[in-house]
């Protein structure tokens, strides 16, 4: 099959005009300027843009569904408004809300995402829709009465599942899992050290959100503010660890080259020096942090220290939408507002979403750029929209003017999944009726 296009994008090469990508089963063939001699199957976009499919490097799929659900602030409230929801949904809900969270995520042109899951839901969803991923468990665990080893047994048991779930999916090549100790306000110490070890021992990547409030800084700092309120109130032994919640990782031993730290939106120079020697990659969710009033992360200052940054939509239910373009341009554009600094450069922001997020995730030898002998997973953008004309630098218009509905085909290792407002093999109306039914039936 040959995609072509007025633009072709490789990210990892220069621009091709009147290009032209050949993709043969899974892979790409040749990347290329048009050949008008070329017969067989070929689907030509036009006035359209050929590239990489993006990479999410944060979300929660299995929250979609309660979307505009909770629209408490600030972060403290939103969070005990967030638990107090989850407690009312039934078990089924959280499948149907996570493939919605997949269909929506497709639509936009998204080919891989780091999803952090509670249910474990995740896996089957990218497993069944095709998306190319990384699922991490998520741990909790701060009640009185400690059981650590309890924790650990139990999972193990749901990561043997989810292994077994990708198998029957022949996923197991296009997902990965992780590890996601939730945060160090529902994660004691003792427990956060074991899954450290674990971890490792394990060779299992980390996912952790840290440093995102300043609820969560007061606790930690000073062992003050909502956080703190509520242990006491509920009778939960919190120890505080009088340093930021960063450093508290770095000396509990947690930081290192295999641990994403979501947001880290408050992090302080020290933590940031940290972060660095330690080679932790951070998911920056802009619109999550403005929405929950937790501020704007020192974007600016962790690429100056070279630390990997991923771009990530979060839950729908903080964020709003899974429209990584929305959460680009926001990124983009706040960031300059914050920092006084054209920089990241809209084309690092884009190779953020591409070539350069996929390294993060170790996938870059699959994903993240066009290139003969990588996975076809790419998607055509059409540039008809009046904003696009006049518009000569492509990383510029991708971040000022690209919105989801720009997307004319997703592909993802070679089978089309979303072309031209359909999600391929996957009935949206039949799954829109049953979280709809779900959730006209939640108890009060
Ligand atoms: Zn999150």
């Amino acid at each position: 099959m040959i995609l072509r296009a007025r633009w072709v994008l490789p990210i990892s090469s220069e621009p091709i005009a009147d290009g032209e990508v050949v993709v043969e089963g899974e892979q790409i063939a040749e990347v290329r300027p048009r050949r008008d001699a070329s017969g067989g199957d070929v689907l030509d976009f036009g006035d359209a843009i050929l590239m990489p499919a993006l990479v999410n490097g944060h979300c929660h799929l299995e929250y979609t569904a309660l979307r505009g659900l909770n629209d408490r602030t600030p972060f403290f409230e939103w969070i005990r408004a967030l638990v107090a929801l989850k407690a009312r949904c039934p078990s089924e809900f959280w499948l149907p809300s996570a493939m919605l969270g997949a269909a929506e995520l497709i639509a936009s042109g998204v080919g891989f995402v780091a999803d952090n899951t509670d249910s474990g839901v995740s896996v089957e969803a990218l497993a069944r829709t095709g998306l190319h991923g990384r699922v991490y468990q998520e741990v909790f665990g701060i009640e009185p009465e400690p059981d650590d080893a309890g924790i650990l047994r139990s999972l193990t048991a749901k990561l043997e599942a989810h292994r077994q779930t990708l198998q029957r999916y022949e996923a197991s090549e296009r997902v990965a899992l992780g590890v996601a100790p939730h945060a160090i306000y529902t994660v004691r110490d003792s427990l956060m050290r074991a899954l450290r070890q674990y971890a490792s021992e394990q060779s299992l990547p980390l996912s952790i959100h840290a440093a995102e409030s300043s609820e969560e800084v007061a606790l930690a700092r000073a062992g003050s503010g909502s956080f703190a309120e509520m242990f006491t109130e509920r009778k939960i032994p919190y120890l505080h660890p009088r340093t930021p919640p960063i450093e508290y990782l770095h000396n509990a031993g947690v930081l290192a080259a295999d641990v994403q730290l979501v947001h880290a939106t408050r992090a302080e120079p020290r933590e940031l020096e940290l972060m660095a020697r330690a080679g932790v990659s951070v998911a920056h969710c802009p619109r999550s942090n403005a929405r929950l009033l937790t501020g704007i992360a020192p974007v600016y200052a962790m690429q100056r220290l070279g630390i990997p940054i991923t771009l990530g939509t979060d839950s729908a239910v903080s964020a709003g939408s899974l429209d990584l373009w929305e959460e680009l341009r926001f990124a983009a554009l706040a960031q300059r507002a914050a920092s006084y600094a054209a920089r990241p450069t809209w084309q690092e922001w884009v190779r953020m979403l591409t070539l350069d997020g996929a390294k993060v995730f170790g996938v870059d030898a699959r994903l993240g750029s066009l290139e003969a002998g990588k996975s076809a997973t790419l998607i055509a953008l059409r540039t008809t929209r009046p904003a696009y004309v006049s518009m000569p630098d492509p990383y510029a218009a991708l971040t000022l003017i690209t919105r989801s509905e720009d997307v004319a085909l997703t592909m993802v290792g070679g089978r089309i999944l979303y072309r031209d407002g359909q999600i391929i093999g996957m009935d949206t109306g039949n799954l829109r009726r049953t979280i709809t039914d779900m959730l006209s039936a939640l108890p009060e």
